[in-house]
């Protein structure tokens, strides 16, 4: 089965529907591009697949199972608005978020070793220490330690990027994708959100268009042409 399925997953916020019946897969090995105007729900659905946000209707399986929030422990995201404390290093931050669920940095000595290791994997030259202060740091520098922050873990089942390389230069860009690439050899699963369709269409497997909370479309990739 997938890694995770959405079956007629439906969310309201008060009056406004976010989400109007969604089903989609992501499979093992595969980039899902996610993509859709503003208010279509991405966000949304981001969060209810990785067990952040329940839904109301309809349901999220992982592996094919009933999800409930202990599946999610190898569900990564990083985040389009970032979600590090700006006056922590970026070592404590990654202690702070990890310590729990990953035994290898329950020491701060180690959360700084794994931070670094995996920015040089990822953004070869990225220039980041363990011991800056995030509020040091460029937008630029910031969004690759979120990024490392998210693939900490060995082995990712399902790793979700929202608007990864907003603020990334080309090279990290590059960086970014030849990585997500060997992630999904290695078995990942990844969904891609960003509004950058000609990146979408390089990186993805396969494409989905979210609108007015439900996916109007889902093809191949290499089946889709740039709009103008
Ligand atoms: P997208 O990420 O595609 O821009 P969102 O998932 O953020 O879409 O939003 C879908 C709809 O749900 C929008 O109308 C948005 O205003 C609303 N919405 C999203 N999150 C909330 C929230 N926490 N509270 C109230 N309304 C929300
Ligand atoms: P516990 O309650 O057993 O400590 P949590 O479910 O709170 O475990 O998760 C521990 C840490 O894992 C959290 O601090 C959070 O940062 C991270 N985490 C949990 N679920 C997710 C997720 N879906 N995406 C990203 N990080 C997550």
């Amino acid at each position: 089965p997938p890694v995770v399925t959405a079956r007629g997953v439906t969310k309201a916020y008060g009056r406004t529907r976010a989400l109007a019946g969604v089903d989609l897969a992501v499979r093992a090995g595969e980039v899902l591009g996610l993509v859709g105007h503003n208010g279509a729900g991405k966000s949304t659905l981001m969060r209810v697949l990785a067990g952040l946000e329940p839904c109301d209707t309809g349901t999220v399986l992982v592996h094919g199972r009933q999800a409930s929030a202990g599946d999610f422990r190898t569900v990564r995201m990083a985040y389009q608005e970032t979600s590090l404390c700006p006056d922590l290093t970026v070592a404590e931050n990654m202690w702070v978020s990890s310590r729990h669920c990953l035994p290898r940095v329950r020491w701060r000595r180690a959360a700084s070793d794994a931070v670094r290791r995996r920015l040089d994997e990822m953004f070869p030259g990225h220039g980041v220490s363990p011991r800056d202060r995030v509020e040091d740091l460029s937008l630029s520098r910031r969004q690759m330690v979120e990024i490392a922050r998210a693939c900490l873990v060995d082995r990712l089942d399902l790793l979700i990027l929202d608007e990864p390389t907003e603020s990334l230069g080309p090279d990290a860009a590059r960086s970014l994708y030849a990585y997500v690439r060997r992630l999904t050899e290695a078995g990942t699963a990844v969904l891609l959100i960003s509004h950058r369709i000609r990146e979408v269409l390089s990186v993805a497997d396969r494409v989905a268009v979210l609108r007015d909370g439900a996916v109007t479309a889902e093809r191949p990739a290499s089946g889709l042409t740039e709009p103008d």
